[in-house]
Parts: structure tokens; C-alpha cells; sequence
């Protein structure tokens, strides 16, 4: 048979879904040694609470469905955070909850926006739902309410903005985030992916709490996996106005959620000691490494989050490429992020202080061969 014969005699997907370019996660795995710094997915190196694993580890009547609602587990987040549990829908890793959104709010003829360097998931999201993705540029590696608002036409259904951003580590101030919802038209969702709110130590900072709790167009997603270091478990949530609650929950999976990982998001969003000590250890590392990398005589973009956006020279010889693969042999796995159209660059979460001293003597001797 010829390749067309093939096709005609085989399911084939909607339009559109097989020139959607695959996620491509960060590796687990160095080429070196057995030393490895798995430094490409930003999770925290402090592991999880020791009360959510033993919650984890508590996890029992595996052959019975989890609760479908999350109760328990919203019901907690709704304490801690000060919100309506009605209005939290938990999801399997904050990515499902912004699939759901797309799912549910673009369709083929519409349009989303998100910025330059925004989180690629976005894109993936808005093409799979049958959208066509709009890209705003930004200024220095940071968001540009005005470039987005720029683009808004009547086709627009959502708005994606990661504040702060992975992989740039830019953020913008609340001021900007209620800027962009005063100038959208009233129909455009404004979603506030806050991955890394935990992280952020800025007065004019907000992960948008409020703005979601009053505007009938802004929704919040929060995530597990970068601070709470249960990355494995899946587990993310959003925080919404009820309608938009509503139409999400009828779409979604009627078991998204598993038993584990609401026992230990329970028990780890109620351990507050132990996420200030993973915001106190980023907040001595974060600096540091900056700095560090920075004498080497490389550029890094100004980071709020878990994590550094490193520029290698461009046009220069040591490509973004060769220092990860020095890097990998070293046992220093970090993230190559030409996806984001940044070829020069490589995202590293900050590490234990082993893995960060680390990363900066093998860079130093990458840069001296
Ligand atoms: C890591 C990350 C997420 C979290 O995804 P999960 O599915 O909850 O693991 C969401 N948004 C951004 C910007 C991220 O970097």
C-alpha cells in the first residue's frame, strides 16, 4: 500500500494534532557517572514534607476509587489559603486543570494568547483543543501587558500568563496582572498560572488569590510539584469564579485525582514549616548561584522562582549545547530550552548546595577548555 492508501484505511486525528511539536520533559538521567544533580524539571531538592510521605505511605483500600470531589484535600487548601472550597477543582498536576480550560473555552476559530517565553504547555493546550495559539513578545525576558493586550481581537477566548514565568524566572507586579484584566474584554479568561507563588519574596508580588476570588473572568492554578516536592504524585488545583468551576467540573475526568496524592497534598499543604524552609533555602541559594554564574562571565535573567535562566554567548564558541552535555557527563543535568526559541540558553533549578557548587565549578572548567 502507498502511504496515502495507508491513511485512508487507519484512524487519523482531528486536524491539527500531529503538527503539534510533543513536550519534551527534562532529563532524568546524566550521561556521566553515577553522580546525578537532577537539576531540568525544578523540583525542589528537599524532597517532600516528611508528613506528606508518611501520608503517602499511609495510602490504604487501593481497590477502592478516590473521593471524586477531592473534599478532603480542597477543604484543606481552602483553609490554609483563605478561599471558598467550592470553588477549587483539583487536578491530576496543575496541567490538567489548564487542558481543561483550553478544553473547555477554545475551540477551532479562536484564539489564545500567551507570551513570547510563556510555558509551553500553553501552546500544546490551545492547538490540541483545535485553537489557534498567539504569541506576545515580551521585554527583556518578562511579560508585556501591553504586547498582549495588543493582540486581543474578538476571536480571543483566553489569556495564559505564568507569573512568575518558567523558564524565564521573570515575574510582573500585581499592578501589571490587574492592568492586563482591566484592559481584557469581560468574555477573555484570564488564566494566572502561580507554579512558583510559594517561591516569590517581592512586595508587588501576587499570585492573584484575590483577582480570582472576585473577578468573573480570572482563574488561579497552583501546583504540588514545584515547592511541595510531590512532583510524582501529579497533583495541582485552581481557584475560580463558580461558573467557570462549574463548566471545568463537568469535563473532567470523574476520578482525576488519587488517593496518595490527596492524602500527602493534604497533609504537605499543612506543613508551612517545611515549605519557609524550602522558600529559606532558595532564598539563599537563588542569589548565590546568580551570582556565582554570573563572575563566570555569563548572563543570567533576573529569577524570582526556583530556578536561573543561563545565556551562553551568542554566536560565540561555547554553545548553550556543549555546556550541557559537559555538564550531563559531569553528572549535572540541566534543561536545554531551544523549544522556547532561547537556543543559547540552559534553565537550571537551584539544587542542594552540593548540586549548585557543582554546577558552577564544571561550568568554570567548561568555560576554561
Ligand atoms: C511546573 C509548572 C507547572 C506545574 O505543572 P504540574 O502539572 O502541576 O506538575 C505549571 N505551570 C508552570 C509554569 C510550571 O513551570
Amino acid at each position: 500500500m502507498t502511504a496515502p492508501d495507508r491513511a485512508a484505511n487507519r484512524p487519523v486525528p482531528r486536524p491539527g494534532i500531529l503538527e503539534i511539536a510533543p513536550y519534551i520533559p527534562g532529563r532524568s538521567k546524566s550521561t556521566g557517572g553515577a553522580k546525578l544533580h537532577k537539576l531540568s524539571s525544578n523540583e525542589t531538592p528537599l524532597g517532600p514534607s516528611p508528613r506528606a510521605l508518611e501520608a503517602y505511605r499511609a495510602t490504604t483500600s487501593l481497590e477502592r476509587y478516590p473521593d471524586g470531589s477531592s473534599a478532603d484535600l480542597r477543604a484543606a487548601i481552602a483553609r490554609v489559603h483563605g478561599l471558598n472550597a467550592d470553588r477549587i477543582i483539583c487536578g491530576n498536576g496543575s496541567d490538567e486543570l489548564l487542558e481543561l480550560v483550553a478544553r473547555a473555552y477554545i475551540g477551532p476559530g479562536d484564539e489564545a494568547i500567551y507570551s513570547e517565553y510563556g510555558f509551553l504547555v500553553y501552546k500544546i493546550a490551545i492547538l490540541a483543543a483545535g485553537g489557534t495559539p498567539v504569541v506576545a513578545p515580551e521585554k527583556d525576558h518578562t511579560t508585556d501587558v501591553d504586547a498582549i493586550l495588543a493582540r486581543v481581537t474578538d476571536r480571543t477566548k483566553v489569556v495564559f500568563l505564568a507569573n512568575p514565568n518558567n523558564p524565564t524566572g521573570t515575574y510582573i507586579p500585581f499592578d501589571e496582572v490587574k492592568r492586563l484584566q482591566a484592559g481584557l474584554p469581560p468574555q477573555v479568561l484570564l488564566v494566572l498560572d502561580a507554579a512558583y507563588a510559594e517561591y516569590v519574596r517581592r512586595n508587588d508580588y501576587e499570585a492573584g488569590v484575590e483577582l480570582a476570588a472576585t473577578a468573573e473572568n480570572v482563574v488561579m492554578t497552583r501546583t504540588f510539584s514545584k515547592i511541595y516536592g510531590l512532583a510524582a504524585l501529579r497533583l495541582g488545583w485552581i481557584y475560580g469564579p463558580e461558573h467557570v468551576i462549574d463548566a471545568l467540573n463537568r469535563i473532567r475526568g470523574p476520578f482525576n485525582v488519587n488517593s496518595a496524592a490527596m492524602a500527602a497534598g493534604i497533609a504537605a499543604v499543612e506543613d508551612r514549616g517545611f515549605v519557609e524552609d524550602a522558600v529559606r533555602h532558595n532564598e539563599t541559594w537563588l542569589p548565590r548561584v546568580t551570582e556565582e554564574i554570573e563572575a563566570l562571565g555569563l548572563k543570567v535573567t533576573p529569577s524570582v522562582g526556583n530556578f536561573v535562566l543561563i545565556h551562553f554567548p551568542e554566536g560565540g564558541g561555547k554553545t548553550a549545547a556543549d555546556a550541557d552535555a559537559y555538564l550531563s557527563a559531569r553528572g549535572c543535568v540541566l534543561r536545554q530550552v531551544g523549544a522556547y526559541g532561547l537556543p543559547n540558553a540552559l534553565r537550571m533549578s537551584i539544587g542542594t548546595e552540593e548540586a549548585n557548587r557543582d554546577v558552577v565549578a564544571v561550568l568554570k572548567d567548561f568555560l576554561a577548555t
